[in-house]
């Protein structure tokens, strides 16, 4: 039995214990989607899949999930306004204590009173993907003229009926020169979050879509800029290395004499508040406070690191997320390898284990697209007991990558 969303307590956030149970579960509504993105995770196509997870089995994960806590529960697609039935599933989720929230697609099926449906169903925010800071590079990216300006009336019309919304926009290299652009582009839309992907080459991703380690230091080191004064919070996804610079950057803060806290390796935008009642949690990576459940059903990780560890068909998901040796692996950074085995910064960053998955077919190796090198790694260098870096890896990548691994 699961209480009612009305009596349910909210756990304090910082306090949710990652080996019991996850922040953010997301379930991957279906496949089918009118875009036709160029790095599309999930390959969407124009239909939905027979076997897709019917009506009553989503509303049994639903309850399933419900015994992990009040984790975030994230409809996603494909598009998730594909299913007839996505307002009845935000409706039962929200009924039942979970936070609720969804990423449509910016296509035309998303209108303002579907908004106002959803909203009023319980949903808690909406999260849009914009990657790029003109109709230009963002439809060519998304592979559907039109998609960017559906995607910005959608946030002007989530913004006029008072529903949270949070941008997602994945950085590769067809925006990687648009991201002053885009910094300024985010400060105008009223949002709670801007959710920055580092592209993990995986789906129809190709090694040579993801920028460079140094490109995405670049990127890092922007983000952090503006979370000094924008109004809302700033996150990244598939790259907790971003922590490790929110780190370092405050201890040059305080070196300079402009900080007097302790570093902390969460920012939040000036005006930022938990109003919508989402929040953040700290640490996130792919299966430590993480989940993900495809389509048919499969519980993965994350979307971007496609092993699945069961299916909710079939197996108990919160028994697969507490105890299967991929998730158990997945939380136990003393098991890292290479440089992140070693890394000062392991324990708040850890690197994107989909990313080490996607380049080298081992989720436990080192984040190759981190410019970082730890200092104990740099010593064992110099006394020969490990590989210089890009040694490391050119020995270690999967074929294709050898030219874009860099560091
Ligand atoms: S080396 Fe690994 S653990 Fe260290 S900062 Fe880079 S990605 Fe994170």
């Amino acid at each position: 039995m699961v209480m009612k969303a009305s009596r349910a307590r909210r756990p304090t956030l910082a306090q949710v214990d990652f080996e019991r149970s996850p922040f953010l579960v997301i379930w991957e509504v279906t496949r089918a989607c009118d875009l036709a993105c160029l790095h599309c995770r999930a390959e969407a196509v124009h239909d939905r899949h027979p076997l897709e997870l019917g009506t009553e089995e989503a509303m049994r994960l639903m309850d399933e999930v419900r015994r992990f806590g009040q984790p975030l529960f994230v409809l996603t697609g494909g598009d998730p306004l594909k299913r007839p039935d996505v307002v009845e599933l935000v409706r039962y989720g929200a009924s039942i204590g979970l936070r609720m929230g969804m990423t449509p697609s910016g296509t035309p099926l998303m209108t303002e009173e579907v908004l106002v449906e959803l909203k009023e169903a319980g949903l808690s925010r909406l999260a849009v993907s914009l990657d790029g800071s003109t109709a230009a590079i963002h439809d060519a990216f998304r592979g559907v003229e039109g998609s960017w300006a559906w995607t910005i009336r959608m946030l002007e019309a989530a913004r006029r009926i008072g529903l949270s919304t949070q941008v997602n926009t994945t950085v590769s290299r067809y925006n990687i020169d648009d991201i002053d652009a885009l910094c300024e582009l985010m400060t105008r839309l009223g949002i709670a979050l801007w959710s920055v992907f580092f592209l993990v080459p995986t789906g129809r991703a190709r090694p040579r879509d993801v920028a460079s380690a140094e490109e995405f230091e670049a990127v890092f080191e922007k983000m952090y800029e503006l979370s000094r004064t924008a109004p809302f919070d700033i996150k990244s996804t598939a790259a907790p290395q971003y922590r490790r610079v929110i780190l370092q950057m405050q201890v040059q803060e305080r070196r300079r004499g402009e900080r007097r806290g302790r570093p902390e390796p969460l920012t939040e935008g000036i005006g930022f508040s938990l109003t919508d009642g989402v929040g953040r949690a700290k640490g996130v990576n792919e299966g430590d406070g993480f989940l993900f459940v495809n389509h048919l059903g499969a519980i993965y990780p994350s979307g971007f690191l496609p092993i699945a560890a069961g299916n909710v068909r079939r197996d108990d998901i919160v028994d697969v997320y507490r105890n299967s040796e991929l998730f158990r692996a997945l939380r136990d950074r003393s098991r890292l390898k290479g440089k992140c085995g070693v890394c000062e910064y392991r324990d708040v960053c850890g690197g994107s284990r989909a990313r080490a998955y996607a380049v080298t077919g081992d989720y436990l190796e080192a984040e190759p697209f981190c410019a970082h090198v730890p200092t104990r790694y740099r010593r064992m260098v110099e006394e020969g007991r490990a590989e210089p870096v890009e040694e490391y890896f050119r020995r270690r990548v999967r074929p294709g990558f050898e030219a874009v691994v860099r560091s």
